[in-house]
């Protein structure tokens, strides 16, 4: 169960209001986030909601039977929207496109990305300056850097950021500069990075799907981060590992469509990762918006051959420009159902 507390509740209600949960043998835990305090009752027994229900100091209490609770659609109905200010909104019933290179490497890059994006209208750029590779050797990223740069050319043109975090000591020094936190696939299951996303920032985070995740470990990845504090969350569906070796990942579409129904948050698709062959990233891109994704995020580079990571999946700026046309009439389509 869900309890939202009073914002003024004192102390003698919350505690006859734990009693009352923990007479019913559930276990309760109690969540303070920067938008509101919650109390979460787990457990299995069949209760009567009107037993807790009328007590002072509740502001709504919701019977959720899922594992995960606070991101569940079972209790919070209306979908969260993700405002990231002058007018850039993430939000159910819209379609968002975030797109630029898999790593910033350099002022040149940075701007021509810029002006392909801001000749589309698109307002939300990503890339990494911290990477994560398979090899110790590859690339690695700018880092801070190369993101205070990025931030610099980004909002004289009023481009948001989104762009991976990967461990703890990061954050502090990434915050002012960031817009959107991506926390990815070799993260997902990085508990002590995602509550500290959860305490220590006000700024969204879009966690993607781990390598081998499920979508239940995805919600609770997300649970993690908003049971920490931060509500502001988005998922994003960007493959997964299986006996296929075809494509470098295989794009999951049944987890939009599943993910929208059990979660009020915002979906994202990355086709880019999902499938790892660029001649392949457009179907899947528009596959994904008809499954109901509510973005999509891909990459995109001048000279995708010369790029310092994942140039096999980047599309180049001409490839990129049809990508989002077609994306724009196939949400249009999307519209019309
Ligand atoms: C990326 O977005 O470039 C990236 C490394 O993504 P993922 O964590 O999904 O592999
Ligand atoms: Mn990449």
């Amino acid at each position: 169960m869900i309890i939202q507390l009073e914002k003024d509740i004192n102390e003698a209600n919350k505690e006859s209001i734990f009693k009352q949960v923990k007479d019913l043998k559930y276990k309760a835990t109690e969540v303070k986030t920067q938008k509101g305090d919650y109390l979460i009752g787990t457990g299995k027994n069949d209760f009567d909601i009107r037993s807790i229900g009328h007590m002072e100091g509740i502001k709504d209490i919701h019977i959720v039977s899922d594992d995960y609770k606070l991101v569940s659609r079972k209790w919070k109905v209306k979908p969260t929207i993700i405002d990231l200010g002058d007018g850039v909104k993430i939000e159910e019933g819209g379609f968002r496109i975030m797109a630029g290179p898999c790593s910033i490497e350099g002022e040149e890059q940075i701007k021509k990305t810029i002006d392909h994006l801001k000749a589309q209208g698109i307002r939300i750029m990503r890339g990494g300056v911290y990477k994560p590779r398979s090899s110790p050797y590859s690339f690695r990223g700018l880092g801070i850097d190369g993101l205070k740069l990025w931030y610099d050319l980004a909002k004289e043109a009023g481009i948001k950021i989104v762009t991976e975090v990967m461990q703890v000591s990061q954050i502090a020094e990434m915050d002012p500069y960031v817009d959107v936190y991506q926390v990815g696939a070799r993260n997902t299951q990085n508990f002590n990075l995602l509550d500290e996303l959860g305490k220590n920032t006000d700024k969204p985070v879009m966690i993607k799907r781990g390598i081998s995740g499920t979508i239940d470990e995805l919600l609770y990845s997300a649970e993690y981060v908003f049971s920490a504090g931060n509500e502001r969350l988005l998922l994003c569906e960007r493959g997964i590992r299986t006996y296929e070796n075809a494509t470098r990942n295989t794009m999951d579409l049944n987890a939009i469509p599943v993910l929208k129904e059990k979660t009020h948050l915002p979906v994202i698709a990355d086709p880019s990762h999902g499938i790892g062959i660029r001649h392949h990233v457009e179907p899947i891109a528009l596959a994904s918006i008809m499954a109901g994704a509510d973005g999509v995020i891909y990459e995109t580079h001048e000279k995708p051959e010369e790029a310092y990571s994942d140039g096999q999946q980047t599309l180049n700026f001409e490839e990129s420009n049809k990508l989002i046309d077609r994306m724009r009439k196939t949400f249009e389509l999307r519209q019309t159902f």
